[in-house]
Order: C-alpha cells, then sequence, then structure tokens
C-alpha cells in the first residue's frame, strides 16, 4: 500500500491526524494543561488586566457560533445557544458593536441567533451584512455590505450536489451547504472511515482547482480559493465601523475554530485589542487567552457587560458631579 501513495494520499492522512489532533475524546489530553495555561491564560482570570488594557478604546467584540456561542454538537442544525447565551448576547450587542462570524451560511446563524443588532460574517466571512432595524428575518438581505465571493456560487451549488452523491455510502457522512462554503462532517461517521471519506472529497476537489479544502473540527471546509478569510472580514467589520486605521478600538475576537486563527493573527500583528480560544485542551494558536468552553464565554461576556455598566455609571456620576462644581457657587 505504501509504495501506492501518492501526494494526495499524505495530504489525506495529514487531514485525518489533525483532526484527530484538534478533536481529542480522550482525557488523557487534559493532563496537558499547566504549561499551555502558562504561555495562554484563562481570560477570566485576566480579565482585569483586558479591561485595563482598553481603556479609553472602543470594544469591538466578534464572536464564532458554533463552539463559542453554542456547544458543538452531532447534528449541526441543533447547534443552540443557551437562553442564558442568548440574554447575555443582547446585552453586549447594547454596550458594544459586535459581529458573529462564523463557517455557517448568514441565514443559519441569524436563525440561530435572530438578534437584528448584530453584524454577520457567514461564510467564513465571505458573506457579511449589516444589522438591519427590522425584525423580520426575510429583511436581513437589506443588510448585505459585502460578498466576497459571489461568483463562485454555481460552482459551489455544483460541488454540493456531486458531494452528496458521492459521500451517501459512507454512513454517518453529512454534506452541509453554508452557500459560498460546504462543510462535510465528520462528527457521525466511524473513524475507521474518516481516511475513505476525506478521500473521496480530496477526489472530488481535484476537479475543482478554484476550490480549496481546510480542516475544522471533525469537519472538512470546502471554499473558494480567494484571499478571504475570518481575518479578512475583522478587518472589514472595523472599516464600516470607522475604525480603520484606528487606535482608538480594542477588538475582542473570541473563537475555537482553526479559521479563527486567521482572526488572531490580525490582531497580534497590529497589537491591538485581544485574540480569545476557546478550548479545553493545549493547542497551538495566534491567541493571547483562552476560555474552556461556552460556558465560559458567557460568563466572560457577562462580565464584561457588568463592567461596563459600572465604568458607565461611575463616569455618569463624575459628569454630575464636575457639572455640580461647574454651576454650584
Ligand atoms: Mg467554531
Amino acid at each position: 500500500m505504501k509504495t501506492l501513495m501518492g501526494k494526495g494520499d499524505a495530504k489525506v492522512n495529514t487531514f485525518i491526524d489533525s483532526m484527530r489532533a484538534s478533536s481529542p475524546t480522550r482525557a488523557e489530553n487534559q493532563d496537558q494543561v499547566p504549561t499551555w495555561i502558562f504561555y495562554n491564560p484563562s481570560a477570566l482570570k485576566m480579565f482585569e488586566e483586558i479591561v485595563y488594557n482598553s481603556r479609553g478604546k472602543q470594544i469591538v467584540t466578534f464572536l464564532d457560533y458554533d463552539g463559542t456561542l453554542s456547544p458543538i454538537v452531532s447534528d449541526p442544525d441543533k447547534a443552540f445557544m443557551t437562553e442564558k447565551m442568548r440574554a447575555t448576547l443582547k446585552d453586549i450587542a447594547m454596550h458594544f458593536p459586535t459581529a458573529i462570524v462564523s463557517g455557517r451560511s448568514v441565514d443559519k446563524v441569524y436563525n440561530f441567533v435572530q438578534l437584528t443588532e448584530l453584524y454577520y460574517a457567514g461564510s467564513h466571512g465571505m458573506d457579511i451584512r449589516g444589522p438591519t432595524k427590522s425584525r423580520s428575518h426575510k429583511k436581513i438581505n437589506e443588510g448585505v455590505l459585502f460578498q466576497a465571493a459571489s461568483q463562485f456560487l454555481p460552482m459551489i451549488n455544483e460541488v454540493y450536489k456531486i458531494l452528496v452523491e458521492k459521500t451517501k455510502s459512507v454512513q454517518g457522512a453529512m454534506v452541509e451547504s453554508n452557500k459560498f462554503c460546504l462543510s462535510v462532517h465528520f462528527r457521525c461517521v466511524d473513524e475507521k472511515n474518516w481516511a475513505a471519506l476525506a478521500e473521496k472529497v480530496r477526489l472530488v476537489l481535484n476537479e475543482y482547482p478554484k476550490l480549496r479544502i481546510t480542516q475544522g473540527r471533525k469537519v472538512l471546509e470546502i471554499r473558494p480559493s480567494i484571499k478571504w478569510d475570518k481575518g479578512k472580514a475583522l478587518d472589514f467589520v472595523l472599516e464600516s465601523l470607522g475604525y480603520n486605521n484606528s487606535n482608538n478600538v480594542f477588538p475582542i475576537y473570541i473563537g475555537d475554530d482553526r479559521t479563527d486563527e486567521d482572526a488572531f493573527k490580525v490582531l497580534s500583528s497590529r497589537s491591538q485589542g485581544v485574540g480569545i480560544l476557546v478550548s479545553q485542551i493545549p493547542k497551538e494558536t495566534n491567541a493571547s487567552y483562552t476560555l474552556q468552553d461556552p460556558s465560559e464565554v458567557e460568563q466572560f461576556l457577562h462580565r464584561l457587560v457588568e463592567w461596563r455598566r459600572k465604568s458607565s455609571h461611575s463616569h455618569k456620576l463624575y459628569v454630575v458631579d464636575n457639572f455640580k462644581k461647574l454651576t454650584l457657587p
């Protein structure tokens, strides 16, 4: 078998190895936590430091959806947020400009989140919508700001149909259309069939050099090979908010996936704001801090809201005090 190994097989094996590494199921991986914590401390423990560094700047929050706001579940259609998370997210959006950045289509992620006051960057940032006043779901289309890959839509739809057909023999395999990109889910596939499934995907994609495959948590993502990713989406949203080339902004980006690393990289290269990786296991990352799971993300966001409420309250008192000093004899 080994002699037959071509470049493609090596690629498939790399996918499988790194997919196993990024989706561990064994408890012993938890033992490695101490060194990792040293390099990427908990954003909850370092909360005071984070808000101190944001002083005088506008915080803008960027949040991935799956695995960050919602738990990772076997059926991607059932990745619901808790009610607590929804309430906190609503509060966050009241105090800070907020964007959801997801691999999913805008429509899908909007259906989960249902908050019109947010920015949505779907399909790995290739489809960006601004906040809309309307509460009607249909009206979300009004907010289109940018679609980086619209010319790829017919090709993506074609590949979707082929992949559905070619992968239906693999039990548990699921192909999801995310409008400008596709996800092939391995979560419900027996690990011994992962290589076969990855190989099927690779063979289909060989015919489409304009599309590329990246790997996430038990998922292969297929998207146009244009230079556009979650990092570019972050740039774009900041620019739409008027913060391009500005030092008065402090973006906080929270995500759990390899695709979120592009955004972490943008922040670290600008030395601006903070990247927070959601993970229970040690990972190589460009993020500065970590949170263990969506419930810790909720706690962090909740503290951010409380901190802002307190600081704007004390700011008001200060203003009132000064006003009294100015007007009273
Ligand atoms: Mg995610």
